[in-house]
């Protein structure tokens, strides 16, 4: 009708996941809230790598960021307080086909869920976690967390904060067994997507800690860095986070870095001067704990029940030694 000789075929993959299949409730964070740069970010990868909903799993515990697997259109569990890593680590223990994300606070993570950080990084399971770090509890209401800055003022110190805050970086590679470690910030999105990209591709324990603006509590808490891009030491290497022409025109800072070095990302993690962007360590042969505890004897259904019933018998409580154990106590009263 149009002079078209030919019939035109519009193929449409019905299979192809766009933005909106990831995409949860509306997110209820404070309006320019670093969160919600974070959770677009991860939202992308999720696009970009084609990933099933039904097979992606958002783990959190409890604070502002905690809010993240509401956010998402995939399966997720809004833990408990500090919880986050072992509820995530029981989930790709029983289902490691599952692609397993961990979002947690700097209070989450780096206070009460201590511990379950720690071992976490040591088993090397293959998890991508991002410590959405705001330097302060804000779901509770401004109280000082432990990487609040030296003197900052909170509802729990008043006077500011006493104690030299904690640096998640060097803690975390300081621990046995780290493979992967990144810091970026929030307010550079194709950094920050790159990060989590290449956390998601390395194969063990990825942790990425992200500078996480929070107008509400801590609106001064980045100014510095916002305002003179060369307080910004972006590191580069061949496989790391490229930067665009016009990030490169703007972050001139820069250092090449080989993050095999683990000596090299401590001394980085650890400047007080300037704050590293990028990939501080990466090793991608750290054995991971579910090859080091793969069984080699492959068991039938026959013979784990077998088992089951076994240690079911030996800690039951059977009814001829329950009814004995009656008598006898009724005996004793006599
Ligand atoms: Fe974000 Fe801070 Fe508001 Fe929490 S209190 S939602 S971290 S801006
Ligand atoms: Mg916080």
């Amino acid at each position: 009708m149009f002079g078209l000789s030919k019939q035109c075929v519009l193929e449409v993959n019905e299979e192809y996941k766009t933005l909106e299949d990831y995409q949860g409730r509306v997110a209820r964070w404070c309006p320019g809230c670093g969160d919600n740069g974070i959770l677009t970010a991860t939202q992308r990868l999720c696009r970009d790598e084609q990933l099933p909903p039904e097979k992606c799993v958002f783990v959190s515990g409890i604070g502002c960021a905690a809010r993240f697997p509401h956010y998402m259109s995939t399966y997720g569990f809004h833990g408990l307080h500090g919880r986050a890593l072992p509820t995530a680590q029981g989930v790709k223990i029983r289902r490691p086909d599952l692609h397993v994300f961990v979002n947690m606070g700097d209070g989450d993570c780096c206070s009460i869920g201590t511990a379950h950080w720690i071992h976490t990084v040591r088993t090397n399971m293959k998890l991508v976690a991002m410590m959405h770090d705001n330097n302060i509890y804000g779901l509770t209401k401004n109280q000082a967390s432990p990487t609040s800055p030296l003197g900052m003022k909170t509802n729990t110190t008043p006077q500011g904060a006493y104690l030299k805050a904690m640096n998640p970086l060097t803690v975390t590679l300081g621990i046995t067994n780290v493979s992967f470690v990144a810091q970026v910030v929030e307010w550079l999105p194709e950094v920050l997507y790159e990060a989590i990209r290449q956390a998601f591709h390395h194969n063990g324990f990825a942790f990425i800690r992200i500078l996480q603006r929070c107008p509400h509590f801590t609106p001064d808490a980045f100014s510095s860095l916002l305002s003179d891009p060369k307080n910004l030491l972006m590191l580069q290497h061949e496989d790391g986070i490229q930067l665009s022409e016009t990030m490169s025109r703007l972050y001139k800072t820069t250092e090449q870095h080989d993050p095999a070095d683990i000596n090299r990302a401590r001394e980085l993690a650890d400047r007080d001067d300037i704050v590293p962007v990028g990939i501080l360590y990466r090793n991608e042969n750290v054995p991971r704990y579910e090859q080091v505890t793969k069984s080699t004897h492959k068991s039938n259904w026959e013979q784990r029940e077998k088992v089951l019933n076994g240690a079911f018998d030996r800690f039951g409580i059977h009814a001829d030694v329950a009814s004995a154990n009656e008598g006898t106590k009724a005996g004793d009263g006599e």
